[in-house]
């Protein structure tokens, strides 16, 4: 691909921004369109695997993002009402030493702020804020876009990097099901302050109990603890992250779960919720000129904390796909053949660990630890996270 393709982005998300960098690095004239008026992230943390952070070093932002990071000693399970605890894997230097990259835990907005600032290095008005896409039309030698601001574009190619209710793939696909899982969200993050010493440990936990399971990690190198949560629940089908719900709510969703739990829940300023919506995974992600990654393609559970892991390798391959090829549709012929196959076998794979989790076996104390036992034995925890964790989007061929 001629290097001085216009290519406009839509979505300033952890996706389309690790996208911009890769392609601004390889000379690609990039804009990015964002919906929002300011640039902001959600106030949650996330997990990033070796397979994300190995992405975040080749496109030059790793050493700022370990800066802002907590880098675990390891991972546990925990049983819901006893706290009876498994060693899951070491994380730390074990990540480096197995997988050559940490793992690492941060706030959202801490990665985003970083992607946004290197974008801005590289070419200072590359993101367009205030530009909400509403439509889009391509021709054989470009697409229109337009704004639901008035203002409109041309560009040789367009990414759709719009996030689950991405309107890009609407526009190409139609608006493909969804449905409700039966599984609500929490989320919050507690200032350390809040929480007696004890609970702010270097480790991610996963307490699995009957109907539901709840992740706690730091963030800020322990300044901040954040807690998720699914629990099996039919009554709430909102899928927005910012919908605000009470801690006497929280608590109740969770009833009989160790006392170390329901000091979490209380400790929370202001604990958030939302529905959990699956989709089926995509065959096909691009039609001529415009294409699809991230959350815009292969939305998926949060239960492998894969879901931003995979929008980041998407940018990645995709500018790597883009700068190989001669011509744009073996380049983004090359990006799907590198990613579908991978990005639905995670899809699936979270899928999977919503029953893992949250299985009725681990209702009672005895056959719950036998049910942990058989679960995450070290050949099985091996099988679900390997192939995951040594992926090298840098290298794989396009
Ligand atoms: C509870 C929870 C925990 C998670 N934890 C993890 C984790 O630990 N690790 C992990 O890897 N993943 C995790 N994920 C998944 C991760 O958050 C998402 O997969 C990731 O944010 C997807 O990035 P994206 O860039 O594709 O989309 P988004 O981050 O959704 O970005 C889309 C962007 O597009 C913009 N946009 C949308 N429509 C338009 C439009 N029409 N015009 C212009 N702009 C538009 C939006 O404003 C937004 O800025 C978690 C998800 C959840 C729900």
């Amino acid at each position: 691909m001629t290097q001085r393709a216009k290519i406009a982005i839509i979505g300033a998300g952890i996706g389309g921004l690790t996208a911009a960098i890769a392609l601004l690095r390889r000379g690609f004239d990039v804009t990015v369109f964002e919906q929002a008026p300011v640039l902001a992230e959600v106030g949650a943390g996330l997990q990033l695997s070796a397979n994300a952070t190995r992405v975040l070093d080749a496109i030059g932002v790793l050493d700022a993002v370990v800066a802002v990071s907590s880098q675990l000693d390891g991972k546990e399970i925990r049983l819901w009402n006893t706290g009876q605890t498994w060693k899951l894997f070491d994380l730390g230097t074990e990540s480096v030493e197995r997988y050559g990259f940490p793992y690492v835990t941060l706030h959202r907005a801490d990665l985003h702020n970083i992607l946004i600032d290197q974008v801005r290095a590289l070419a200072p008005d590359a993101i367009v804020l205030n530009s909400k896409l509403v439509e889009l039309a391509q021709d054989s030698t470009g697409v229109d876009l337009s704004f639901e601001n008035g203002s409109s574009a041309r560009a040789d190619l367009v990414i759709g990097a719009d996030g689950v209710h991405s309107t890009v793939r609407q526009h190409l696909f139609g608006a493909g099901p969804a449905h409700f899982m039966g599984i609500v969200a929490w989320r919050g993050v507690i200032p350390a302050e809040r929480l007696p010493a004890r609970l702010v440990r270097q480790v991610g936990s996963n307490w699995v109990g009957p109907g539901g399971h709840i992740v706690h990690y730091p963030l800020r190198g322990g300044e901040l603890m954040n807690i998720s949560s699914v629990v099996e629940r039919k009554d709430w089908q909102v899928e927005s992250w910012s919908f605000a719900g009470t801690n006497a709510e929280y608590h109740a969703d969770y009833p009989g779960w160790h006392e170390d739990i329901q000091t979490y829940i209380e400790a929370i300023p202001q604990p958030f919720k939302w529905a959990l919506m699956g989709r089926p995974p995509m065959t096909e992600w691009t039609r001529g000129r415009i294409t699809l990654l991230g959350d815009a393609c292969h939305p998926m559970l949060p239960f492998l904390a894969q879901g931003a892991a995979m929008a980041i390798e998407d940018g990645l391959i995709l500018a790597r796909a883009l700068e190989a090829n001669s011509s744009f549709p073996d380049a983004f012929q090359a990006y799907e053949a590198a990613r579908i196959e991978r990005t639905t076998k995670v899809v699936n794979g979270a899928a999977d660990n919503a029953t893992r989790f949250h299985n009725p076996a681990l209702a009672h104390a005895e056959g719950a630890a036998a049910y942990v036992d058989r679960e995450w034995q070290p050949d099985l925890v091996r099988q679900r996270y390997e192939w995951l964790f040594r992926y090298d989007a840098t290298a794989i061929q396009v």
